[in-house]
């Protein structure tokens, strides 16, 4: 950590896709904020880390210059940057964090003759991302010219400025409106957990690594359901082949009721009426279906 502070700085992007996801998972993860006066800052009331809200393409710098330890940011961005500084030290990537999914892909005008990849040589390709789309047309052994934009990279083939783009796609809408569609992805991308090269004394790297259990914890609750049911000793091998669970379940006996028992299983697939109305021909009572908030393993 900085030898100045001794709390944690965590960068999030200040207002955008990734925005508030970010500071949900950071609730999630047990952290209580106030705002600052300014709302560029997030004070951390319970823990000693606290939230610095930036743009997203700001986030990569402050890690490298260790103003922040962390930080929520796409792996686009953070890809960009190492590739376009690579005399720096990097940030990592600590860990993928299931939002924010998007691929960086090529796309072409509706109708035109660029059909193939191959096609792209000696072209013009508008990108915000010229670093990820050099290294990419690199690895293609693809000559073409890459023209920086720093928005609206989708009208640049109308305005005559280039014959394709290399752009952010999620649901494809955006490129469909423009009359354009997709050739080939380029890279996959996701938020991600990001950690600074200068975050390296012992002090940090434990709170890094608590919050990052944290994170962890938030996450694999996700999704994750369990499921509570008594059902007769003899109903078990049944009921366990049927239970779509994540681990062994475990089965617990009753007081005074040898015949039975009750079992708790941690299932990662939805589990319908279908699911417990099945359980329940099998001989089980009693079913009950929690949300998990946060485990640790
Ligand atoms: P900032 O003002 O912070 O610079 P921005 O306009 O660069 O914001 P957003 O559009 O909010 O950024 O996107 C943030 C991140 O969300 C992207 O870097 C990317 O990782 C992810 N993302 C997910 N889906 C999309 C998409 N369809 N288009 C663009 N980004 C997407
Ligand atoms: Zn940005």
């Amino acid at each position: 950590m900085n030898e100045n502070r001794d709390r944690l700085r965590i960068a999030v992007q200040k207002s955008g896709r990734l925005s508030e996801v970010s500071l949900d998972l950071l609730r999630r993860a047990g952290l209580v904020f106030r705002a600052s006066r300014d709302r560029l800052f997030l004070y951390g009331e319970n823990l000693p880390v606290d939230v610095l809200l930036v743009r997203d393409d700001d986030i990569p710098g402050l890690l490298v210059e260790g103003s922040c330890e962390l930080g929520i940011v796409g792996r686009n961005v953070l890809d960009e940057q190492r590739l376009a500084a690579p005399e720096q030290p990097a940030p990592a990537e600590v860990r993928a964090l299931g939002f924010g999914g998007c691929r960086l892909a090529i796309a072409v005008p509706d109708g035109s003759a660029i059909t193939a990849v191959s096609d792209l040589a000696g072209l013009r390709i508008a990108t915000s991302y010229p670093a990820l789309l050099a290294d990419w047309l690199r690895q293609q052994g693809i000559t073409a010219e890459i023209v920086v934009l720093n928005g609206s990279v989708e009208i640049a083939p109308r305005l005559g400025k280039a014959h394709a783009i290399c752009d952010l796609v999620s649901s494809g809408a955006t490129l469909a409106a423009n009359q354009l569609h997709e050739l080939v992805t380029v890279m996959r991308s996701e938020a991600v957990l990001a950690v600074s090269p200068r975050a390296q004394t012992a002090a940090t790297t434990a709170q890094i690594e608590r919050l990052r259990a944290r994170i962890g914890g938030a996450l694999s609750g996700d999704g994750v359901r369990l499921l509570m049911l008594q059902a007769p000793r003899s109903a078990l091998p049944a009921i366990t082949q049927l239970l779509p669970a994540r681990d062994v379940p475990s089965v617990l006996s009753l007081d005074g009721r040898p015949e039975d028992v009750a079992m708790q299983a941690l299932c990662t697939t939805a589990l319908d009426w279908q699911h417990l109305e099945e359980l329940k021909r099998l001989g089980a009572h009693g079913l009950m279906v929690l949300n998990v908030e946060r485990m640790l393993a």
